[in-house]
């Protein structure tokens, strides 16, 4: 390709929209232009990194015997209702752009593909002699993202590779899980990227489990707690540890106490000279079940410890049925305002004990009249502790469960895991931080859609049961991105060479010395010809120029054919390293070839 015919614009500065380095190296080199919110076009040099990164892909799931397909992203609503997900998907904060057509239906664009695949296994899967069944594609999804950013991180539109399993049994999803986890790794590690596979949540789902593949970058969105051995990793929304040991309390009998101006931990604390592992904090949240109802909810937990809000979230679905409810569609701490709709008299706020009384809530139809209360695992153990005393101004101290206070009956685990923690499989080693982007997840789903929606099969003793279901994504546009994240100097990107756009750029330092064009034009065709991706710029640009710009867009090994030529050699500088070396005319193909199996086969 002559770069003098290519649609190639690059910028010498920073697009003022872009705030990570990878989305504004490829604003800058000429690979994407932004269309709209979370809308790109992917022009032909992105183009082709995401073809080769959609190569891998394919290779990889063909190789453990997934069937490519593609499926519609106009879905009928009806099949979303059915899983019971059209609500949740298309109000309040649901992530699917909905329409009407001109039949008065209403349509869904695919965010995911669960219920039109589930539909497609209950009218063609009959017998267990036709399991197990992998089905996969690459596609563009749309998801209404509430923030869309960062480029094709999180984009509105955007590749992604979705695969579904289904399977007779749970050894036999495992197993295809399996095969899922070592390829999506072999995905990875061709790609040329560092990524850490970790325990993810699987939402309120249950299923036996879910992991994610995380890119290790800075600008990563998620947090990826691990330990040195190797032995363990989690996103934090899921990360367990053991919490650091309760200090004794230094109260012995129950009293309440004076505390103006205490509605933080740290004052409290301050005044009451005591540690705050002593102390049980009383965290008010409110949430929305999808039916409308509106719940308060109060969690007693250490007051050292934090609520891990992804936790909490998975309890309260689990309590949907109690409102006579399937999930729930909002979980936040109410402001002043949003208290206003529903407390019956001032709340007395940064004093609240476990046993508020349920007449601070005014009810309503759509607000339920009492509180549900959670305690968390830490402050269950508490004794003689600190807390508030319902009382602004207050607290009381020497308070012990069962005696002042009832220990609330939903004893549960959602405190956050932090860095510096110790691990659960062994106490000496600590929890690390590190920051991830989320490339891939994959999921054992169980019979959640293929129950809901009666996808069931025929065992071998002649039962119906429903599939057992398997989902597997990778963000295909996500990834291309992530690897640039991973990879860039100040000069630009550094592509991995197995997803870059091109192998080779072959620059001519001066475009009116027509030996150096004709040395260029051959090396061109013949390093084409022998299937090495090559670039050719003939633009009539100065040298400078044309160095900065094969820099800026990352092509691993650049020629030029210079002054060298006068001795039968061009320069090849490698990207990566910026090594440069003289190089015999008819040596370049064979060398570059056996550079490019080598980098390929490292990375
Ligand atoms: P996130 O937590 O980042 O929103 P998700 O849990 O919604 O991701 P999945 O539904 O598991 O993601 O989708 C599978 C993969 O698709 C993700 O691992 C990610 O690589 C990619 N992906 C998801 N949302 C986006 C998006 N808005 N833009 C680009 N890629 C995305
Ligand atoms: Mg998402």
């Amino acid at each position: 390709m002559r770069l003098s015919q290519m649609l190639l614009i690059t910028l010498r500065d920073d697009p003022a929209d872009a705030e990570i380095p990878s989305h504004k190296l490829l604003l800058r080199a000429g690979y994407i232009r932004r269309i709209g919110s979370g809308v790109y076009a992917y022009l032909p040099l992105m183009w082709r990194v995401l073809q080769k990164v959609s190569q891998i892909v394919r290779e990889e799931m063909n190789a453990i015997g997934a069937q490519e397909c593609l499926l519609p992203q106009l879905q009928p609503a009806d099949l979303w209702k059915e899983s019971g997900r059209w609500d949740t998907y298309t109000k309040a904060e649901g992530i699917m752009f909905s329409l009407i057509d001109r039949r008065e239906q209403q349509l869904g664009l695919g965010p995911t593909h669960e219920e039109v695949v589930t539909a497609i296994a209950r009218d063609m899967i009959r017998s267990y002699r036709q399991l197990p069944q992998t089905l996969y594609q690459i596609q563009t999804k749309f998801r209404d993202e509430i923030r869309p950013r960062f480029g094709l991180m999180r984009g509105r539109e955007f590749i992604m590779k979705d695969a579904y399993s289904f399977n007779a049994d749970e050894d036999s999803l495992k197993k295809t899980y399996q095969d899922m986890y070592q390829a999506y790794s072999n995905i990875l590690r061709r790609s040329g990227l560092a990524f850490r596979a970790v325990e993810a949540d699987s939402g309120a789902i249950g299923g036996s489990g879910s992991q994610e593949f995380m890119v290790l970058a800075d600008a990563g969105e998620d947090e990826v707690l691990y330990t040195e051995d190797g032995k363990y990793a989690a996103n934090v929304e899921k990360a367990v540890s053991l919490p650091a040991d309760a200090e004794l309390s230094r109260f012995t009998s129950y009293e309440k106490r004076d505390t103006p101006g205490t509605e933080t931990i740290e004052k409290v604390c301050q005044l009451l000279k005591c540690s705050s592992t002593q102390l049980v904090k009383n965290v008010l949240y409110q949430t929305v079940y999808d039916n409308g109802m509106t719940v308060l909810v109060l969690v007693s937990i250490r007051g050292d410890q934090e609520v891990n809000e992804v936790k909490l979230q998975n309890e309260l679905t689990k309590l949907a049925a109690n409102y006579d409810a399937k999930t729930i569609i909002a979980l936040s701490v109410p402001n002043q305002e949003t208290q206003q709709t529903w407390t019956a008299k001032s709340l007395p706020l940064g004093y609240i004990a476990p046993d508020i009384a349920d007449e601070y809530i005014a009810g309503g139809k759509q607000i339920h009249a009492q509180f549900i209360r959670l305690v968390d695992q830490t402050a269950i153990d508490l004794k003689n502790f600190v807390t508030g005393a319902n009382e602004t101004g207050y607290h009381v101290v020497g308070a012990n469960w069962g005696e002042q206070f009832k220990l609330p009956e939903l004893k549960v685990d959602i405190r956050k895991a932090r860095p510096g923690d110790r691990a659960t499989h062994n106490p000496e080693q600590l929890l690390q931080s590190a920051r991830g982007i989320e490339v891939g997840h994959i999921f054992q789903l169980g019979i959640k859609y293929s129950q809901a929606m009666g996808a069931t099969y025929t065992n071998e003793q002649g039962e119906e049961k429903p599939l057992i279901m398997g989902c597997y994504g990778i963000g295909v546009s996500r990834l291309a991105q992530s690897a640039v994240e991973q990879s860039y100097d100040q000069d630009g990107i550094v592509w991995p060479v197995a997803i870059a756009p091109y192998h080779t750029i072959v620059t001519i330092p001066n475009i009116n010395d027509a030996q150096q064009v004709a040395t260029a034009e051959k090396l061109h065709v013949e390093l084409n010809q022998a299937g090495i991706e090559t670039l050719l710029d003939d633009r009539d640009e100065r040298a400078g120029v044309k160095f900065k710009d094969a820099d800026l867009i990352g092509i691993p090994y650049r020629i030029v054919t210079g002054r060298a030529i006068a001795n039968g050699k061009v320069e090849v500088v490698e990207r990566a390293t910026r090594k440069s070396q003289e190089i015999a005319i008819d040596q370049v193909v064979i060398t570059i070839k056996q550079w490019i199996t080598a980098a390929v086969a490292r990375d």
